[in-house]
């Protein structure tokens, strides 16, 4: 297990900080002379999470939503709904782990359609009816 496994096991692909964290964890378990008890350390740290998100990764990259690419549609209502946009924004900057995140995504699909589909009708309304095809 190395960072450059985990890096691959996270959506966004960052490792940096996990590489850093495990330095830590390692030098921790030197100074115990437990060298032997980084393993457990590390899972016990980063396991959960990592392995979710793992987990999460074919369904993210290599699937379709509603015949796009997942990839595109998480940009398209991110664009359209702030509450899934901040949920991003969240996962991105790393606030927002692996574990949780399909619950919160459960918990503001009601309010994040309301908001696409807001978008939608706002956009409809503003488009002078000549522009509409
Ligand atoms: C293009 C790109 C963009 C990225 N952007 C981000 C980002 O924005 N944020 C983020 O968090 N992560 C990002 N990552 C991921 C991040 O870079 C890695 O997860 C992280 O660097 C892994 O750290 P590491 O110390 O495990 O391995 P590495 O940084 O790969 O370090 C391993 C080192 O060991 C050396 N080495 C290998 N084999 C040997 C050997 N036999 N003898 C001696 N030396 C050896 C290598 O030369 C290398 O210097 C990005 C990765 C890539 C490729």
């Amino acid at each position: 297990m190395n960072a450059r496994w985990w890096s691959s096991a996270t959506l966004t692909g960052e490792g940096i900080y996990y590489a850093m964290r495990s330095g830590e964890l390692l030098a921790e378990s030197l100074l115990e002379t437990s060298p032997e008890s980084y393993a457990a350390r590390v899972r016990e740290e980063f396991g959960r999470d990592l392995t979710l998100g793992a987990r999460l990764a074919p369904f993210f990259y290599r699937s379709d939503f509603f015949g796009q690419a997942v990839t595109t549609r998480t940009i398209q209502i991110a664009r359209r709904s702030a509450t899934f946009a901040q949920l991003l924004e969240d996962l991105i900057e790393g606030s927002q782990g692996y574990v949780g995140l399909v619950a919160r995504f459960c918990r503001g699909l009601a309010v994040t359609l309301a908001e696409t589909a807001q978008s939608f009708i706002r956009e409809a309304f503003s488009t002078p009816l000549s522009a509409r095809t």
